[in-house]
């Protein structure tokens, strides 16, 4: 089976890779050439672990290829996945452009039977657009050639991307007809050998379940860093009070860690998408619009607890940042914690020297010369008046604290994911911020 991925990004590329492993030819489509050029040249525009190996060997084996024209592999597809970008427009709703430019674009090309497939994270009744956008452009051509449209978001998480696309907890098919079942079916039955559910539902459902699933998500942590703020006040510790609920499986333990917020591609604008497609129709959402108010203040916690520290303006005081993407294992930046910290910090023009494993090009491209850049994470702390631990990286877990005294102006740390212990930092004799616990001060 012939099928096409339409946007070769985080997403899209995870699955053309993970499509083609399992036997079926898969063409990629983008409009960057730059990311076309790299990818027929070998190169992996994104860090992702394992997507390298999984690129080269389904292109070396011709079940793999990257195109810029939709034009060109139409004809020989089965099934369309639309997986381009969906960013929020102005007012917070997602823009549908990317997504309706492809519909039209498959319309003018479309000459057999598709299913077409959202993969992209869409509002609902964005199939439906899609279907009459593809209809349209059929009609201008004369033609009234046969077409599905589907819904099957995408729950991948980017740093276990392909882990997740292989072996899903769920896929989710939001679908119409017969013909389209028996094709979506086909094409994920490899990935399900583990047991692992495919739910059939209506095309409604399968857009709201993707943005349900994040809202919820985002709730887990802007609760837990609500309790953790309170936890500061009382002198209560968010790690114990995290191992006390989490162990009420009505709970669970997973995705309760206070810290400085959500960021990345997904949660912050599907958030605040859900929040505007529900407003549009009167229904306010009043618990999603407090975990975006929450985790708009907790972006900034550090910010908070730095300046309450000294007391004064921080002009001049040099930061050694120690993590740049919104979470570990990755390279993207987009809505990362880290860059609002950094953006304020530079507003107050404080010095600030960065490192991260992965997301240096990145930042370099968003904030060039603003900022300096460290060759390594020790490197980062020279002279500095404080470290800021912003994304838990494993390297960052285990340093050695002997050398980063001696680097560092003063031996202060705010460490925004809580991953050291504040009674061995107390040991070591550094002043210690973090989330929801009692900040320690050095043995006197
Ligand atoms: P991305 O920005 O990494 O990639 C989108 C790609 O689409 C870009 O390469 C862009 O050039 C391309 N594109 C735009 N218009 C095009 C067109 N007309 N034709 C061909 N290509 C076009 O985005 P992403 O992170 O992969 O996210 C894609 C969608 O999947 C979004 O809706 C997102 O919310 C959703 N999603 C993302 C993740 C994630 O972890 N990144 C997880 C689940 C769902």
């Amino acid at each position: 089976m012939n099928i096409t991925i339409v946007g070769t990004g985080y997403v899209g590329l995870v699955t053309g890779a993970c499509f083609a492993e399992t036997g079926l030819t898969v063409t990629c489509v983008d409009v960057d050439e730059m990311k076309i050029s790299k990818l027929n040249r070998g190169e992996i525009p994104i860090f992702e672990s394992g997507l390298k190996q999984l690129v080269e060997r389904n292109t070396k084996m011709g079940r793999l290829f990257f195109k810029i024209q939709l034009k060109e592999c139409i004809n020989d597809s089965e099934a369309i996945f639309i997986a381009v970008g969906t960013p929020p427009d102005e007012d917070g709703s997602a823009d549908l452009k990317y997504v309706l430019n492809v519909a039209s674009e498959i319309g003018k090309y479309l000459d057999h039977y598709n299913v077409i497939i959202t993969k992209s994270t869409v509002p609902i009744g964005t199939a439906e657009k899609v279907k009459e956008t593809i209809k349209t452009e059929l009609s201008k051509r004369d033609l009234d050639i046969k077409f599905d449209v589907a819904s099957n978001p995408e729950f991948l998480k980017e740093g276990s991307a392909i882990e997740d696309f292989l072996k899903p907890d769920r896929i989710i098919l939001g679908i119409e007809t017969e013909e389209a079942e028996k094709i979506l079916r086909k094409l994920y039955k490899p990935f399900l050998l583990n047991g692992h559910p495919i739910l059939i539902m209506d095309i409604i459902s399968a857009e709201l379940t993707k943005y349900a699933a994040n809202a919820m998500l985002a709730n887990k942590i802007s609760f837990m860093n609500d309790m953790a703020n309170l936890c500061e006040i009382v002198g209560a510790d968010i790690n114990m009070v995290r191992k006390g609920i989490g162990s009420d499986p009505r709970i669970g333990s997973k995705f309760l860690y206070a810290g400085v917020g959500y960021g990345g591609s997904c949660f912050p604008k599907d958030v605040k998408a859900l929040i505007k497609t529900a407003d549009n129709l009167d229904c306010s959402l009043d618990i999603l619009k407090a975990v975006d108010k929450v985790n708009n203040r907790q972006k900034l916690i550090l910010l908070d607890k730095i300046r309450s520290h000294f007391k004064e303006n921080l002009k001049d005081k040099k930061f050694g940042i120690w993590g740049l993407s919104f979470k570990p294992q990755t390279d993207d930046i987009r809505e990362a914690p880290a860059l609002s910290i950094i953006e304020k910090l530079i507003a107050e023009k404080a010095k600030i020297k960065v490192y991260d494993p992965a997301a240096m090009e990145e930042c370099h491209k968003k904030l060039g010369n603003q900022i300096e850049y460290a060759k390594d994470q020790y490197e980062a702390l020279i002279d500095a008046d404080a470290m800021l631990l912003v994304t838990e990286w494993s390297e960052f877990r285990n340093p050695n604290f002997r050398v980063i005294e001696k680097l560092m102006k003063n031996k202060l740390i705010f460490d925004g994911r809580n991953i050291y212990e504040p009674s061995e930092m107390m040991e070591y004799g550094f002043t210690y911020y973090s989330i929801g616990r009692k900040t320690v001060f050095p043995k006197s």
